[in-house]
Formats: C-alpha cells, sequence, structure tokens
C-alpha cells in the first residue's frame, strides 16, 4: 500500500519516459512506450525469404542454430536501445532483451544433455574500462537468467588482444593505432570443447565477420564443437 502510493507520487513528479519519443510511457512498458516497441521489427527466420542470416554465415562457420530477435533499422527504436545499451550506460537493456532471448532459447534450442556454453563475443579491454562492461555479455547473462539449456563459463574463452604489425619505424603512437584488434584463445580456459554446444553472443550482426571470426578460433582448437548464435538484431 506504502510502496504504491510512494510508486504514484514518484510517477507524478518523475513520469516515466519512452527512451525513444521522449513522450511518457506506460509503467508496464520498459525503457519505451507501447507505439515504439510496436515499432520495432521482429525477426521471424520463418518468414525470411531471403534466408539473410544463413547466406550470411554459411559455407564460412557452419552454424548450427541461430536465435535472433529483431531486425535492425536505422530510423528504428531499437537503435535508440542500443545506443543508450552501449553508450549511455544503461546495462540492464542488455539484461532485458537477453532475457527475451533466453526465452526463445529455452522454447526451441536442443542442447543436448549437458547446457552449453554461452560465448559473449568480447570486447575490447580498454574499451571496457571506458564503458564499464561488455554489453554482449550482459546480454548472454539475461539468457543464462531465463535458460536453464546454458551457462556462462566462468573463465573466457575467447578474448581480445591487439597484434602488432612489422612496420617497426613508425613512431609509438602510431604503430599503437596501426595494430589490429584480433580475437585469440584465452590459453586460461582448459575445458574440452568437442562436442559441446557453443551459443556466440553478440548484439548485432551486420556483415556476420566477427561472429566467423569468433566461430573458427573456436572451431580450429576444438573441430568437433557445435557452434550457434544469439543475437538482438540482424541489420537490413
Ligand atoms: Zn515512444
Amino acid at each position: 500500500m506504502f510502496l504504491s502510493i510512494l510508486r504514484t507520487g514518484l510517477n507524478f513528479i518523475y513520469p516515466p519516459i519512452c527512451l525513444h519519443c521522449g513522450k511518457r510511457r506506460d509503467e508496464n512498458a520498459d525503457f519505451l512506450c507501447f507505439s515504439c516497441w510496436n515499432q520495432i521489427k521482429v525477426y521471424d527466420p520463418s518468414l525470411d525469404i531471403r534466408q539473410v542470416l544463413k547466406s550470411r554465415m554459411t559455407g564460412r562457420v557452419n552454424i548450427d542454430q541461430n536465435f535472433t530477435l529483431y531486425w535492425y533499422q536505422h530510423s528504428s527504436p531499437l537503435k535508440t536501445l542500443f545506443q543508450n545499451l552501449k553508450y549511455q550506460n544503461r546495462k540492464e537493456i542488455g539484461l532485458f532483451l537477453g532475457k527475451f532471448l533466453g526465452g526463445k532459447i529455452e522454447d526451441s534450442f536442443e542442447s543436448g544433455s549437458e547446457p552449453a556454453f554461452l560465448v559473449p563475443v568480447p570486447v575490447h579491454k580498454l574499451k571496457q574500462i571506458d564503458r564499464g562492461y561488455n554489453q554482449a555479455y550482459m546480454i548472454a547473462l539475461g539468457i543464462a537468467k531465463k535458460s536453464k539449456k546454458v551457462v556462462i563459463p566462468e573463465t573466457d574463452i575467447i578474448i581480445k588482444t591487439r597484434q602488432t604489425d612489422s612496420q617497426t619505424k613508425k613512431d609509438r603512437i602510431s604503430r599503437w593505432k596501426s595494430q589490429q584488434e584480433v580475437f585469440g584463445l584465452n590459453p586460461e580456459f582448459t575445458f574440452d570443447l568437442n562436442n559441446r554446444q557453443i551459443i556466440l553472443v553478440d548484439d548485432i550482426i551486420t556483415t556476420g565477420a566477427t561472429l566467423e571470426q569468433a566461430g573458427k578460433l573456436i572451431l580450429s582448437k576444438w573441430p568437433k564443437a557445435k557452434i550457434s548464435i544469439a543475437t538482438l538484431a540482424l541489420t537490413e
């Protein structure tokens, strides 16, 4: 009773606002108003006649199953959610959308006898320090909260490192700038992933190159690992 009076009072002083359109949103609508939520185009693999996702990934890394929530469009309120997740410290958005993804996985994923390992695609350490978190990890956390078919390994399987190129004549700063970020297997992860289900987690698929790189890396060490992917959105 008291709490509900307090909440009503707080809503009067700070009414919940839609992150996208700025209008007042219903208390029961998270982050966006219902009208903005309705503008986000849901990804339905059975209606995707162009099979975009398949064509981006096939032939590079054999993807067992894929889970994607939405189409990413530039004018979409989804873009606002992503920007808040990445640059405005709103990590709870990753957790929230990750739970949707977790529901999908729980309903239709065939994980076999042991839970699948969730592998959030890493961001570089400096970026993570800057931002305080990796958004893909927040999504994975949401998935794991919702689905018992998956776990997040305690030790990261993939890490991001810098690779120095061989042009040693450059000064230190331009040499640092010319270093490429690459994925590497974490030597501290010693578990055998052969015959194990792996779900790569990322916020968005554009070209599919990042997921491909991560998948290839895992298969290079554990060729019998089964790779699936879970992402919030796919660009059109
Ligand atoms: Zn709105």
